[in-house]
């Protein structure tokens, strides 16, 4: 097990490191990596001008996996284009051609206050969002901005072939297979064509998938419920821009973005793993982050990339049972519970 290590800018140092702890305390148990460690975002940009060196490159192809913390800050605001750091995340997500991202959104227990809804409607909520992450209108072509008539005007193309929605579509299944057995497909059928083939091949897909439930919804519709009633869904499967807003609409659900796992996978099931959260600038190098985030995303990498659920299901566990322990980073703390920090 190869394990490229991004840890990026920010708070991405600190929760590395704490969930590499986590990793090694789980050798002998199945966990047998080797990690390189290589420069990514605002870090890169600094030691070598570039987002995305040769050698972080060179390292993501080898490696069976990526983990990364989190890149960007302030500092690296007013750089050229070229030297954003999140163009570092773009050009891996393009290079290894990780077009499904998953993202979990669970409420444990013990932080149902944490969520702005109320805990009837939250409590116990898991469900995962499958988004589609190489396609759609922010990449299809034409686009740009013209002049026509005497005044400007905007252009955009929303595209999906066949095979790229049937390629989604399986992870969605796959993943649907191994939990709930229930997927919702949300698109909005009724205005665009790129959606109606969606759902189309989405149908197609399910006659190999007789042990999973198939479901439609229109985005909208699958906005409101995802507040009104979130517990009905298990897996959601949608397109790049739908599930940019879907997804970061669950996860407010929670209310804990210190908690919240990701996954981008390609087609082989090679993956880079991530927190849901920033790189929270107004927070680094205090020992204040929550680590879990990361740490579930480690747990994430054992399952989707080494199939080792067990192994996974137990990074989960310790999660859990430090949550009902009581200790919580600041981001969760609340009166009653035992204030940590990021190494704690
Ligand atoms: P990005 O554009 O990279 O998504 P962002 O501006 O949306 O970043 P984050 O960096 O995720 O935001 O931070 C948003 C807020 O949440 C900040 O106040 C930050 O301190 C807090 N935050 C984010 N991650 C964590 C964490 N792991 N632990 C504690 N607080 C966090
Ligand atoms: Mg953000």
């Amino acid at each position: 097990m190869k394990i490229c290590v991004l840890p990026g800018d920010g708070i991405g140092p600190e929760i590395i490191d704490q969930t590499l702890r986590v990793l090694e305390a789980m050798r002998g148990d199945g966990v047998n990596f080797e990690a390189e460690f290589a420069l990514v975002g605002g870090a890169a940009v600094d030691a070598t001008g570039k987002p995305l060196p040769e050698a972080t490159s060179r390292l993501a192809d080898e490696a069976d996996a990526l983990l990364l913390g989190a890149v960007g800050g302030p500092k690296w605001d007013s750089y050229p284009r070229d030297q954003r750091p999140e163009l570092g995340l773009l050009g891996i997500r393009k290079q290894l051609q990780l077009f499904a991202n998953l993202r979990p959104a669970i409420l444990y227990p013990e932080l149902a206050n944490a969520s702005s809804l109320k805990p009837e409607i939250v409590a116990g909520l898991d469900i995962l969002i499958v988004r589609e992450l190489t396609g759609d209108i922010y990449f299809g072509q034409p686009r740009g901005i013209r002049e026509e008539n005497g005044e400007r005007v905007g252009f955009n193309t929303m595209i999906y072939s066949e095979s790229e929605i049937r390629r989604i579509g399986k992870v969605a299944f796959e993943a649907a297979r191994k939990r709930g057995k229930k997927l919702c497909s949300v698109d909005k059928m009724n205005v665009l064509e790129t959606t109606q083939l969606w759902r189309d091949v989405m149908i197609e897909l399910s006659a190999d998938y007789p042990d999973v439930e198939l479901t439609h919804m229109l985005v909208d519709n699958a906005a409101m419920q995802l507040v009104r009633a979130p517990k009905q869904f298990d897996v959601m499967v949608t397109g790049n821009m739908f599930g940019d807003i879907l997804s970061d609409e669950a996860s407010m659900l929670t209310g804990s973005i210190g908690m919240l796992p990701s996954a981008s996978l390609n087609a082989e099931g090679k993956g880079m793993y991530e927190p849901s959260h920033g790189s929270a600038p107004d927070i680094a190098g205090k020992n204040l982050a929550n680590p879990l985030a990361t740490m579930l995303s480690a747990a994430m990498m054992l399952r989707y990339s080494f199939n080792l659920e067990a192994q996974a299901a137990r990074i989960e566990n310790a999660v859990k049972k430090v949550l009902a322990a009581g200790y919580r980073t600041g981001d969760i703390y609340e009166p009653g519970t035992r204030r940590v920090g990021t190494k704690e």
